[in-house]
């Protein structure tokens, strides 16, 4: 599938929220393209990326993947993988079986699966741990395991959500170089939730930065800096991170 994705017109409230959780948010990213969300806690950005994934379905608008409306197709069927900011694992499957799981799913035979797996694995730098029990694992080693297993679905879209977040520094570069290598290999496109500046300018070449429910400004991570559309923009992209 074209990995274009389009999002028109999406709102968003929940019960109890005074104001909508995501206001008429419009965003569209080429096939291949890595975007940063960036924005404050509570701007909107892990509904955002539910929503896209069809975790979440919107109160209004839609969003499209290669021109294909999303409406009514299920998250599994979307050619969409996402890593959401706490590693959700299988607790009965061991790690490799956890990965595993990611092509058996799309009807890959166990033993192909498995092997694909190992070598998802060794990427994330956890040779070794195939046969460990998911449960045993500290937690960046269990974002590591997700990141592998949204991998191995070999996604058209990679939604992250703060995927480093709980990663130390030297871990957190490493990932970012893995990144590198997957666009290089599997260039799927992706939509990556973070709240470091800095990580996005890395691995993005795109920002669209939130704030209360809407997209502020989305433009590429020069002119964010360079040309901030508005005062809140520039006060978002400017400062301490
Ligand atoms: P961000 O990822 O930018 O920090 P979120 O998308 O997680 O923001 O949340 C935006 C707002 O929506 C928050 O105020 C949050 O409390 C609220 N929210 C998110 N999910 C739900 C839910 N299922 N029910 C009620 N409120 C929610
Ligand atoms: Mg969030």
């Amino acid at each position: 599938m074209n990995g274009t994705v389009t999002v028109e017109g999406l709102s968003k409230s929940f019960p109890g929220t005074s104001t909508p959780v995501l206001d008429d948010v419009n965003l569209s990213v080429e096939a291949g393209s890595c975007t940063a969300l960036l924005g404050p806690s509570g701007a909107g950005k892990s509904t955002l990326l539910r929503a896209v994934s069809g975790l979440e379905v919107p109160d209004a608008g839609r969003v499209l993947v290669g021109g294909q409306d999303m409406a009514g197709v299920k998250p599994e069927r979307r050619g969409m993988a996402m890593v959401q900011q706490r590693p959700l694992l299988f607790p009965h499957l061991n790690v490799l079986d956890n990965i595993a799981f990611a092509g058996t799913v799309r009807g890959v035979p166990k033993r192909t699966a498995r092997v694909d797996a190992a070598e998802f694995l060794d990427l994330v730098q956890l040779e070794g741990f195939g046969r460990r029990q998911v449960t045993a694992l500290s937690g960046g080693q269990a974002q590591r395991v997700a990141i592998a297993r949204a991998l191995a679905a070999r996604p058209s879209v990679l939604l992250l959500d703060e995927p480093f977040s709980a990663l130390d520094p030297e871990l957190r570069s490493a990932m970012h170089a893995l990144l590198a290598e997957l666009r290089r290999r599997l260039n799927p496109t992706i939509l990556m939730v973070t709240h470091d500046r800095s990580e996005a300018a890395v691995v993005a070449e795109n920002i669209a930065l939130f704030s209360g429910g809407r997209i502020l400004q989305h433009s590429s991570v020069e002119l964010m800096y360079s040309r901030p559309a508005s005062l809140e923009a520039s006060r978002l992209m400017g400062g301490a991170n």
